[in-house]
């Protein structure tokens, strides 16, 4: 009798990784609050972090030899990696082709997007908490509202659709500002979706008995806005529930990560900016990556260590457990 071979990143709960979010720097030139704290980090030092041929050869293993076909450049600020042109352009250039997306803070894709756009990125997420320029300095602790939102027209002028924001509502600091945030969004075209906070800020300051629900966003938006879910049916291991306003086309999504997890249905698996694999944003493991690259380790044997990396997934993230501990390294760090 003959085995059929392991070919993709399948875990122990049945679940095959296809989407890879790749952290191309863990350093950001805004502070949000929910994610960093004011005096920033200690920065991974240049040795540690992959090279830019370092990135695209695992890139190119996850998409010809474990079947990822879904490449999001993130970060820390993805933006401030010199060499990201030309890596996005390598990455859509492999067979077979991925989708190429960016997660972005949006600040210098004004000057970006269309190099961005020429070197086949497909799509781009733009995080903005906010429309006025107090809050936003609150919230982010640097005054770059102009530059985040000239990044947006930017990309949206590139052609780089739909272009995604993703916002999250702190109490007390915008969560009063959702409807105006969505009007916005859908007076310039943008599909806006709400995170729920996550505890992965660095400063340990999460608190689940003031996060912003997604419950609560949603009533929130339904005084102003006809909301109606989309078919369930279309969502498959996409994590946003997904509505109409005002019958639609228009649609905005909330990220239920906390309250309504997903992690039965996901599909995603990330690579740190040190070249350690990481099976889930909340995983207190990490398998590396990085040395056997550097020690000269085959296409094959980097596609089989990152398929036994896989294998311990553990079946949900636990944030409602009591037990549960946040990981070591914070979401900039990570790559959210
Ligand atoms: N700097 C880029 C940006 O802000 O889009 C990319 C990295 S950032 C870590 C990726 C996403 O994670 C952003 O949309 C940000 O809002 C979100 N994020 C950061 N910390 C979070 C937290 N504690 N809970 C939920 N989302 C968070
Ligand atoms: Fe930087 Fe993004 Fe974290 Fe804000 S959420 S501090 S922009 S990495």
């Amino acid at each position: 009798m003959t085995t059929t071979p392991q070919l993709g990143l399948a875990d122990n709960y049945g679940r095959v990784a296809t989407d890879l979010r790749v952290s191309l720097t863990d350093r950001c030139n805004l502070r949000c609050t929910y994610c960093m704290p004011e005096e920033g980090l200690d920065w991974l030092a240049k040795p540690e972090l992959l090279t830019d041929d370092e990135i695209v050869r695992l890139v190119s293993v996850a998409v010809t030899h474990l079947g990822v076909d879904e490449i999001r450049f993130t970060g820390g600020e993805p933006l401030l990696r010199r060499g990201l042109v030309g890596i996005v352009d390598r990455t859509t250039n492999l067979l077979p082709r991925p989708q190429v997306s960016l997660t972005t803070n949006g600040i210098g894709l004004a000057r970006q997007a269309e190099a961005l756009r020429a070197a086949g990125l497909d799509r781009v997420n733009v995080s903005l908490d906010t429309v006025r320029q107090d809050t936003f300095e609150q919230l982010t602790r640097r005054d770059r509202l102009k530059d985040v939102l000239a990044g947006l027209a930017a990309a949206h002028a590139a052609g780089l659709a739909p272009v995604k924001v993703n916002a999250v509502l702190m109490r007390g600091v915008n969560d009063d500002q959702a409807p105006e945030l969505l009007q916005f969004c859908l007076d310039h075209g943008y599909e806006l979706r709400f995170i729920e906070q996550m505890p992965l800020d660095a400063q340990h300051g999460w608190d689940r008995s003031t996060m912003i629900t997604a419950d609560e966003i949603l009533e929130k938006l339904s005084d102003r806005f006809g909301l109606e879910p989309t078919d369930a049916a279309t969502r498959g291991s996409a994590p946003a529930e997904s509505f109409t306003v005002h019958g639609g086309p228009q649609t905005v999504g909330i990220i239920a990560s906390v309250t309504r997890p997903f992690c039965g249905d996901c599909d995603r698996v990330r690579l740190t900016a040190d070249g350690q694999v990481r099976d889930c944003l909340f995983a207190r493991t990490e398998s590396d990556l990085r040395t056997a690259l550097r020690g000269g380790a085959s296409d094959e044997e980097l596609a089989d260590r990152w398929r036994t990396a896989m294998r311990g997934k553990l079946p949900g993230h636990g944030i409602a457990d009591p037990s549960f501990l946040q990981p070591a390294r914070p979401m900039s760090a990570i790559g959210g």
